[in-house]
């Protein structure tokens, strides 16, 4: 991947003049996304369209964590067990730039809870589990390591005394009897690598176009329609298959081509960033798995210094808007309070707030937990006008997208009479290439950008755990200098334009949100956000009305979705609403 412009004028132009696309995918998520750049590997000609920006729903709401699903043994789902954790350790050699081995605690607090009713899940009778013990989490961790054996990278589970753990995180509950320790991984960046599957997918295919802010907005007769959300122009053209991967508005796409099966049954999941850094301290890069109120999993994480605690599992009709809402907050907050009875939380701890919608297969569950996280591609054949099949990609989880992707791609090889040309398998993604988990590949990359740029090392790590590989272009173009911004230092302006270049970077939303992670990392106040609309519009050219309603927009974004109030008075840390 090398740093090439891609503009967004480019690829209208190339849409006015596209009459007919052999693969038109709807939704730029993980799992649009991993098919866009599966079928451009195999050679076929498709495009890509995303309503908002890339990566905009549930992709970027996870909890972060590439894993291989300890709790779906309790639902008896072996399958997708051995296919997560298989997937898991894939993306550690494939994503090494992102992907990374976490140790996970489950603190327990009973010895032989929940052995009966995970007997009768285990049988497939109806059972709900509201406190798991010991033996149970044991005989769980043993066959969770047993499903992880293939390309194994990361250490077998352990059992950890109730003394060593307490003195390992002193603020834990102790009224625990045990814990366990297992691995499984996290990603630092999902927005940026369904970002960088994009670019993947247009390097290997370059007649092939991923576009954001272009919406998917029906299907007249056999002519699919688009709609440019910044310019409201519409693109008309025919295809051969259409991938709905819309996620939990895949109903919503389906019906707009008179199709109407119900396919979707979406569960909202919200998480809360807290400013905890000496509690995060405590945690040494380890994450919490843990049982909240009812026996739900929650989890709780250092993330780049703060606690990431998450998630609910809340049935919804609507996925428009989602935000973390009150009950979840309470939810949240009280579930922290028995994990960490020591340490005082409210409120004002929270500086960012997160959901997304689970598309989840359609289900008459009552209990949202219980619903199977596999995932299926039903499809619609050709109906009336409509010529072409459609298939919708139902579920799956983050981890599982390559292998989701494949068979995907696998089925519409076949409808185009086509053959796959290669596996994604081994395949690295994006700034991914020639990294892995061993020290010395990432050391020679640093060494390499500090002797040919002079970059400090400081400097060529911050870039490297950002850009992997692909920091060396970057670091090519800042070796003439930088500005850095004064009230987000974290940036300069040389390496804003550089994304922003070669990201398809729209608004500062788009940069801030689906090109980095700070807002995950600090409370972000008004000269921050200001500070970078204008390094943006500079880069864009935009007049001071545009950086107005751009900086707008980002305050907007803050407070509606985020529940954040930023302030224009000087050093006003953002409140929760
Ligand atoms: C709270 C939560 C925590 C999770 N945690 C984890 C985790 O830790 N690990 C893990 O492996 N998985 C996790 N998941 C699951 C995982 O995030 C999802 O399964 C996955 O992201 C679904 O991806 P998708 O591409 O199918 O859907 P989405 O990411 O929702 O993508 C669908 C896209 O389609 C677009 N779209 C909709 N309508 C249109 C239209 N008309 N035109 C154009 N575009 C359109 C949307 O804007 C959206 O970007 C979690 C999910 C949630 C919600």
């Amino acid at each position: 991947m090398t740093g090439t412009v891609t503009t967004r004028g480019a690829h209208l132009e190339a849409l006015r003049r596209i009459g007919h696309i052999p693969v038109l995918i709807v939704g730029g998520g993980i799992n649009g996304m991993g098919t866009f750049r599966d079928l451009s590997l195999q050679g076929v000609d498709c495009i890509l369209v995303e309503q908002g920006d890339f990566c905009s729903g549930a992709s970027r709401a996870p909890s972060r964590m590439i894993h291989g699903g300890l709790k779906y043994l309790e639902t008896g789902e072996f399958r997708l067990v051995r296919e997560s954790a298989a997937e898991r350790n894939r993306l550690l050699c494939n994503a090494a730039h992102y992907v990374s081995p976490l140790e996970m605690i489950i603190p327990i607090h009973s010895w032989f809870g929940g052995v009966v009713p995970a007997l009768r899940k285990f049988l497939r009778m109806p059972a709900k589990i509201t406190e798991r013990g010991a033996l149970v989490i044991k005989l769980g961790l043993w066959l969770y390591d047993l499903y992880g054996a293939l390309n194994r990278v990361m250490p077998r589970h352990r059992m950890i005394s109730r003394q060593d753990i307490l003195r390992e995180i002193p603020d834990l509950d102790p009224s625990l009897k045990i814990a366990a320790s297992y691995y499984d991984a996290w990603i630092t960046s999902p927005e940026r690598l369904v970002v960088e599957l994009a670019l993947d997918g247009m390097a290997a295919n370059p007649d092939n176009i991923a576009l954001n802010h272009l919406r998917f907005s029906g299907v007249k007769g056999n002519q699919v329609e688009l709609q440019d959300a910044q310019s409201g122009e519409f693109f008309s053209l025919t295809c051969d298959v259409l991938v709905n991967a819309a996620g939990a508005w895949i109903d919503r796409v389906n019906a707009s081509t008179s199709a109407s099966r119900r396919m979707i049954g979406g569960t909202k999941g919200s998480h809360l960033m807290l400013d905890l850094p000496a509690l995060a301290e405590t945690l040494h890069g380890r994450m919490i798995y843990f049982e909240a109120d009812g026996g739900r999993i929650c989890i709780l994480s250092n993330f780049m210094g703060n606690v990431l605690l998450g998630s609910t599992d809340i049935p919804v009709d609507d996925p428009d808007g989602v935000i973390c809402d009150d009950d979840e907050v309470d939810y949240l907050l009280g579930a922290f309070r028995r994990l960490f009875p020591q340490v005082p939380v409210d409120r004002s701890n929270i500086f960012f707030s997160y959901a997304g919608v689970r598309p989840l297969p359609a289900n008459d569950m009552s209990d949202p937990g219980a619903v199977s996280r596999d995932h299926s591609m039903p499809e619609l054949p050709p109906e009336g006008e409509r010529q072409f099949p459609i298939f919708s990609l139902v579920g799956g989880k983050w981890t599982t997208f390559r292998a989701f992707s494949a068979e995907a791609t696998d089925e519409i090889l076949g409808r185009l009479g086509k053959r796959r040309l290669s596996s994604t398998v081994d395949v690295p993604i994006g700034g991914g290439a020639g990294l892995s988990q061993a020290a010395a590949p990432t050391e020679k990359l640093l060494s390499a950008i500090m002797s040919d740029h002079g970059l400090s090392r400081h400097r060529a790590y911050q870039l490297v755990t950002r850009y992997g590989v692909r920091a060396k272009f970057l670091a090519q173009v800042l070796a003439d200098g930088e500005t850095v911004l004064a009230s987000l230092p974290e940036f300069s302006q040389e390496e804003i334009a550089f994304i922003c270049e070669t990201e398809l970077v729209l608004h500062a939303e788009d940069f801030l949100f689906g090109r980095t992670s700070v807002f995950l990392e600090r409370p972000l106040d008004h000269a921050a956000l200001n500070e970078l609309v204008d390094a943006i519009g500079s880069v864009r050219s935009w007049d001071d009305a545009h950086r107005v309603t751009e900086l707008e927009r980002l305050i907007e974004r803050y407070r509606k979705t985020h529940r954040m109030v930023v302030s224009e008075r000087q050093n006003r840390r953002p409140q929760f609403l």
